[in-house]
């Protein structure tokens, strides 16, 4: 049998990071970015207020209080997006809006709260150290420093940051295609009624919707029966566009040949058995050129191996620097694990105690126990030397939810 890293090191070796594209900004959140940052001009671009007030030299407001106010001159009124024409002279100052630039000859401003508008000048109420409520030019992002690095994963901050850099378009890997199989004639679609014998495909809507929350472009194709016409003119109409190909079912013993028989025509396939639970068939190759993965049937064993190998090597593809899930460490709160000589994921809730997160199984462990993953925090990876885990033990325990619905049900 095959070590977990030996499957994820193969995969990861046949996967390559997809072409660079300079996409616009809108289109990038998910995606990877692929050249280094580097900001080409100062955020902000000039000094300018944090408040609306007053812009005045600090040495004429030194002794400012209520009872005993500055009384200065008003030059001019400055909102956001005009330039000031005036320079603040001794006993002078420029009424300013947040976001205006500072006029020549002011150093700071006071807030409008701590002021008194008397017609043509204002009272200054309190005294203000030098610079005070004046954001400094390049304070957030000076010109010339490296701003985002690549590889990391473009979310709402960097896009915004990137926008303020004016980086209309920005350097990326495209969005990998992938196409989705179910193979099985037991599967029809959620739209029919059940029937004897019968069971509704999940798989190719988990695995599309995996696909999609990992960044790429789906086509889910369902389900295909089990007759190996039907696959290879499925995998074979598919243009020359695609990516990666995933497919469920049939690589375990049983229906093995089929697939085998069918991928030996259009490919070429590897048939692998993992040392994991769940998981252990495993099928891995290429279409046409493009990786296939064949993950088995059993919902479970799904979405556990598409977290093991297909995320990591779409990941590869698209560019990231960091191809896992995050894995934190956890106390285990009830016994979890079978025995030694596999690896076994183990679907856990998490909870925070004190300083530590503390982990304990969903309930029955079957692969096809899909509502394992409803519940599931993260997946409690016990290696092949760990054997049944006691109540107490620290486990690593790979995060798969950050939203906050799962952690309150
Ligand atoms: P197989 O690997 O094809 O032998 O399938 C293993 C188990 O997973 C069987 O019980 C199948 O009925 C089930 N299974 C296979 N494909 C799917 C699917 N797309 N959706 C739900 N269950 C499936
Ligand atoms: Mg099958």
């Amino acid at each position: 049998m095959m070590k977990v890293e030996e499957a994820q090191k193969r995969v990861l070796e046949a996967v390559v990071p997809l072409p660079l594209v300079r996409l616009p900004l809108e289109e990038c959140l998910g995606l990877f970015l692929a050249e280094e940052v580097v900001s080409p001009v100062d955020i902000p671009p000039f000094d300018n207020s944090a408040m609306d007030g007053y812009a005045v030299r600090a040495a004429d407001i030194a002794g400012a209080e209520a009872s005993s106010p500055v009384r200065l001159e008003v030059l001019e009124d400055l909102p956001a997006g005009k330039v000031p024409v005036s320079e603040v002279g001794q006993g002078q100052a420029v009424r300013i809006m947040t976001g205006a630039p500072v006029p020549r000859g002011a150093d700071t401003v006071v807030p409008v709260e701590d002021t008194e508008r008397e017609g043509k000048g204002t009272s200054i109420l309190r005294a203000w150290k030098r610079g005070s409520n004046i954001r400094r030019a390049g304070e957030d992002i000076r010109k010339g420093s490296t701003v985002l690095q690549p590889g990391i994963r473009l979310g709402p901050a960097e896009i915004g940051v990137l926008a303020g850099l004016g980086m209309a378009r920005v350097p990326v890997r495209r969005r990998p295609r992938a196409v989705v199989i179910s193979t099985g004639d037991e599967l029809i679609p959620p739209q029919e009624e059940l029937r004897p014998g019968k069971i509704r495909d999940t798989n190719s809507f988990t695995v599309a919707a995996m696909l999609r929350e990992a960044g790429a472009e789906v086509r889910r194709l369902g389900i295909i029966p089990d007759d190996a016409d039907a696959l290879r003119n499925a995998l074979l109409e598919e243009k020359e566009d695609v990516d990666l190909f995933v497919t469920s079912g049939g690589v375990s013993v049983g229906d093995y040949d089929l697939v085998k028989q069918v991928l030996d025509d259009v490919g070429r396939m590897d048939f692998w058995k993992v040392n994991m639970r769940p998981g252990k068939p495993q099928a891995f190759g290429s279409v046409r050129g493009k990786p296939l993965f064949g993950l088995p049937g059993n919902p479970v064993s799904v979405m556990v191996s598409f977290e093991q190998f297909v995320r990591p090597a779409l990941r590869r593809m698209m560019g990231a620097a960091a191809l896992f899930r995050p894995v934190i460490e956890a106390v285990a709160e009830e016994p979890m694990g079978r025995s030694a000589g596999r690896t076994e994921f183990i679907r856990v809730r998490l909870r925070r105690e004190g300083g530590d997160f503390l982990a304990r199984p969903t309930g029955p462990q079957g692969s096809g126990i899909l509502s394992s993953m409803v519940l599931g925090h993260g997946l409690a990876v016990l290696g092949e030397e760990v054997g049944r885990v006691q109540p107490g033990e620290r486990v690593a325990v790979q995060l798969l939810r950050a939203e906050p619905e799962a952690w309150v049900r």
